[in-house]
């Protein structure tokens, strides 16, 4: 595979997503981090963001439930570059009926080189960073590239 870069701006477009018996964690760990995340474009899975943005009143873009296809929609906004970092605790004591589209959005995330936080320690690292607030230029595939070849 060839690699290109993607510029991310300072303003960062963070998707925000928990499991039901994770949602609490992910609810207090963000209005504990409100300082950071108010300065960046929020984007979740619908039960999950809305109630974020009634406990944080702060502007989130919610897409649908993530068993009704958010996760799905998060997932095909990274391969488009327009999410930045995935906040996502995912919850490892029990199974999901979504299963495939969690997984899916996680191999996304990792084919497109995004940061992806499943728990509050990586989440504070991932904030805590100084490219939060920087210009990072990330490695990503060449996709222009990886067609060419294919199609020659
Ligand atoms: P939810 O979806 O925010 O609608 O609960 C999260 C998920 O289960 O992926």
């Amino acid at each position: 595979m060839e690699y290109t870069t993607r510029e991310l701006a300072q303003n960062k477009r963070i998707a925000l997503v928990a499991h039901d018996h994770m949602k609490e964690s992910l609810l207090s760990w963000a209005s504990n981090r409100i300082d950071i995340l108010k300065h960046h474009q929020l984007f979740a899975t619908g039960t999950t963001g809305t109630l974020l943005s009634s406990q944080l009143q702060l502007p989130i873009e919610s897409l649908l439930s993530g068993p009704m296809g958010g996760d799905q929609q998060l997932g095909a906004r990274i391969a488009e570059g327009k999410i930045d970092i995935l906040v996502f605790f995912w919850d490892p004591m029990n199974a999901a009926p979504h299963e495939p589209d969690v997984k899916a959005l996680l191999r996304l995330a990792a084919v497109w080189n995004i940061p992806v936080a499943t728990n509050i320690a990586t989440a504070d690292f991932i904030l805590d960073s100084s490219h939060i607030n920087e210009i990072y230029q990330a490695r990503i595939p060449d996709y222009q590239g990886y067609l060419a070849k294919r199609t020659k």
